[in-house]
């Protein structure tokens, strides 16, 4: 044998005592079917997401009783049948196959269904045993030279579960919809005393089987479920998944960076186990990459960002977010939301792209929302503000990409918001360079109408911020235009409340900017 042989060799030598490793134990222990005495395993629904052109992620969790331990199954493997098909009696087009989850992943599902037909919609559900789960519907995306007429989502972020009611995601699962985004604080790990309508189980998550827990407690709300099986979900996260405000390793609550590592691996697994992601994207250790780029056709290129894992901590005080004035730490250019490497990925990403929609979905609000007063500009540091350089390098990268609009596409700061976005923020010598549109949150309170009214006055290229009702962004897409409506409740507290149109914003293709509608 040759040198490259004999790796190649070594390599399926590897490869098989891997395989026998991850299955090897599971089949000594073969897999069982579902003793029917367990009751419903499907308790906490079904879910799709990561529409690309030729597959899509389905995904449910075995739990007949999400909180007991192990879910309220025994320690071992289970096995599951997954189908897919073109119509929703199943008869046309079926795909079919057999999952086996383990307790170590949860007994959570993700089955990423190749070789699908791009831009139709699909129908799919799970059996174990007798018992079948409700039937999702989801979405491939079109062909990457099609030219589909439009690409139609809803943005929606922050659903503190003891806040309010779902409102936004029953009005989202009656939707036409493409797909939803979903841009972080899907669960929130702390509680606050007011406005509690509904109580969190357990305590602050710190462990694997309490972050389980919350993440059991948002699923068992029917209408986040109901808008997780009529659409497939793109999604990043914010803080809240974790802890509130953290920044890579550093913790606010004082937690060293190992012992805070420890934390976000356990909580990374349990977003990993209950959301639609690619099976690919399991985490390693305290790592998981979330960061992604979809394709809708010819028409938008979407990136999805990870403005968490990898950036810098807060400016002037350590980690955990505060409010700042005469700070110049936060103007180093050292400091990075994104972190160096996906900073330079999307660059790149952004100046290869020849579609005429780019959407940058991130977190938090990009536009400014300091607040002038006589000693200078007080600004909240856990947001964009508190890392000019890293918006500036952003904006810069927007500006350069040439060609095409970009809309900047965020959530975080319970307030709709539409925003022309300058390339030096602030100066209005500077060109528009994007749009930016940031969704109010799905229950979670906004800021007083005090702060709110300070902030615009303070802001001129904020065309629209208000912070008083919940909701979702609604938006679509087509080679001319990008319309947003604000959708929106004053009454996230009542159970059945119905949604309004709060603005409409748009912008047109080849100007930058934007304008009410
Ligand atoms: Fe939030
Ligand atoms: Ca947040």
């Amino acid at each position: 044998m040759d040198r490259r042989h004999a790796l190649a060799h070594l390599g399926r030598q590897a490869a098989a005592l891997a395989l026998w490793q991850l299955f090897g134990p599971a089949q000594a222990q073969s897999p069982a079917r579902w003793p029917a005495h367990l009751g419903d395993p499907f308790t906490l629904g079904v879910a799709s997401g990561m529409p690309r052109a030729d597959s899509v992620v389905i995904w449910t969790r075995l739990a007949p009783q999400p909180h007991a331990p192990g879910g309220g199954l025994p320690p071992q493997p289970f096995a599951v049948r997954w189908e897919l098909a073109e119509d929703e009696r199943f008869s046309a087009g079926v795909r079919r196959g057999e999952f086996v989850t383990t307790p170590e992943r949860g007994h959570a599902v993700h089955v990423e269904v190749p070789g699908l037909a791009s831009g139709r919609p699909w129908f799919y559900r799970f059996i174990a045993g007798d018992a079948v789960s409700p039937v999702g519907r989801t979405r491939t995306a079109p062909a990457d030279d099609a030219t589909p007429g439009r690409l139609r989502l809803a943005l929606a972020s922050c659903q503190h579960y003891e806040q309010g009611w779902y409102a936004a995601h029953a009005e989202i699962a009656e939707r036409d919809l493409d797909l939803v985004l979903f841009v972080g604080d899907y669960i929130y790990e702390s509680t606050n005393p007011r406005h509690r309508v509904r109580e969190h189980e357990g305590p602050v998550p710190r462990s694997l089987a309490e972050y389980r827990a919350r993440h059991a407690t948002y699923k068992l709300d029917a209408d986040l479920r109901a808008a997780h099986a009529a659409h497939p979900w793109v999604l990043t996260w914010d803080d809240h998944e974790v802890e509130n405000d953290y920044a890579g390793d550093a913790s606010p609550s004082g937690l060293d960076p190992a012992a805070f590592l420890r934390r976000r691996t356990a909580a990374y697994q349990a977003y990993f186990e209950h959301l639609p992601v690619s099976p690919s994207m399991a985490p390693r250790g305290a790592s998981m990459r979330i960061h992604d780029r979809f394709r809708w056709g010819r028409l938008a290129e979407l990136w999805t960002l990870d403005a968490r894992q990898y950036r810098s901590v807060q400016a002037c005080g350590g980690a955990g977010g505060r409010v700042l004035s005469g700070c110049d730490e936060v103007a180093d250019p050292a400091r990075s939301v994104l972190g160096t490497a996906q900073e330079r990925w999307l660059a790149e990403g952004l100046a290869a792209s020849q579609r005429p929609w780019k959407l940058l979905a991130q977190a938090s609000q990009l536009s400014d929302s300091s607040i002038a007063t006589p000693i200078g500009r007080r600004l909240y540091s856990d947001g964009w503000d508190g890392y000019p350089r890293a918006r500036e390098r952003l904006l810069d990268a927007i500006a350069a990409s040439g060609g095409g609009n970009t809309l900047v596409l965020g959530g975080d700061v319970h307030r709709h918001v539409a925003a022309q976005l300058r390339q030096r923020p602030d100066d209005p010598r500077s060109p528009v360079v994007a749009a930016e549109f940031v969704c109010s949150s799905v229950t979670s309170r906004g800021l007083s109408e005090t702060l709110m009214g300070a902030i615009r006055a303070s802001n001129p290229d904020l065309l629209h911020a208000r912070a008083d009702e919940r909701g979702y962004a609604w938006l679509e897409l087509t080679p001319q235009a990008a319309h947003c409506d604000f959708r929106a409740t004053p009454y996230p507290a009542r159970s059945g409340a119905t949604l309004h149109s709060q603005a409409r914003f748009v912008v047109e293709a080849g100007r930058p900017g934007v304008a009410r509608d």
